[in-house]
């Protein structure tokens, strides 16, 4: 069955969407998107990814299309279109179609573009089993703060991780942890203590993250926003990763070695638990 998608102001089939060949985030990649969790038909944290929707449109000079009710009904419409119960909802700004010219056009209209993905969120069989990752240099440019669509490096990373058998691939810079090609990476250390690396140019500032962070003051469970090495994860208690899209995933293996006793830890578990608590009450 095909989907319903919302491009610049239309509900259509799939089939029938369409952008220009020279809008600037198929030729620039000039373009920020957001990726929203729905569980049993309701959008999770949205208003925070909306929000960083705003930051990344700001930090790109390029005005909202829409005020965020605005969105925020979109999205709404489009998940009680197709019906979806679990999955995702992707949406993309870009700056538009124009003559290709790498100075912003003056008169171009942004192109909003929003559809859903159906996905197994709560009994993903990945959370169950935990991923394996490799480790592999960071080669992405300096404001990945920024959410835009430029992904290239992690396509790369994610390929070169499917190449080598494994589910996902760790960026690191000068010996450091910076993020998961598609989320934001957690150690526990042997101490006990939940290590991520701090907010600044070189990470997403995640949603999931943000949440399970304050998961963790609520659970007094002791964590520490600093870079983390290589080294570190390698020989840590547990792992896991954090993004809209898995929730929390352990990490049972990294560079083929094992992390703790190579299934998911109870930290993960519990904190994907609480997430997933958290999100259905909300
Ligand atoms: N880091 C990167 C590079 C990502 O692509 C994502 C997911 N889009 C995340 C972190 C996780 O962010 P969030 O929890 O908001 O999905």
């Amino acid at each position: 069955m095909s989907r319903i998608v919302y491009v610049n102001g239309e509900f259509v089939p799939e089939e029938e969407a369409k952008v220009s060949v020279f809008d600037r985030g198929f030729l620039f990649a000039d373009a920020v998107y957001e990726v929203t969790s729905v569980l049993r038909g309701r959008l999770i944290d949205n208003a925070a990814h909306l929000a960083r929707l705003a930051r990344s449109l700001d930090e790109i000079g390029l005005e909202s299309p829409l005020p965020v009710a605005d969105i925020t009904a979109i999205q709404q419409e489009l998940v009680d279109r197709n019906r979806l119960d679990e999955g995702v909802i992707y949406l993309q700004v870009s700056r538009g179609a124009a003559d290709r010219d790498f100075v912003f056009p003056e008169d171009a209209e942004p192109t909003l573009v929003m559809f859903t993905q159906v996905k197994e969120l709560e009994n993903d069989p990945k959370a169950r089993s935990g991923i394996r990752v490799i480790s592999t240099p960071d080669i992405r440019w300096g404001r990945c703060d920024i959410k835009t669509t430029a992904l290239l490096a992690a396509c790369l990373a994610k390929q070169a991780a499917s190449q080598a058998g494994v589910d996902d691939a760790w960026f690191v810079a000068d010996g450091l942890v910076t993020e998961g090609s598609s989320n934001n990476a957690f150690i526990l250390a042997p101490d006990g203590t939940l290590i991520t690396r701090q907010l600044g140019s070189e990470i997403l500032p995640g949603i999931t993250r943000q949440v399970v962070l304050a998961l963790c003051d609520e659970t007094n469970l002791r964590f520490e926003e600093r870079p983390f090495s290589l080294d570190e994860a390698w020989a840590a208690s547990e792992a896991f990763v954090t993004s809209a899209s898995s929730f929390v995933y352990p990490v049972v293996a990294i560079d083929g070695k094992a992390i703790g006793d190579g299934r998911p830890g109870p930290v993960a578990t519990r904190l994907r638990e609480l997430y997933i608590a958290k999100a259905s009450a909300d």
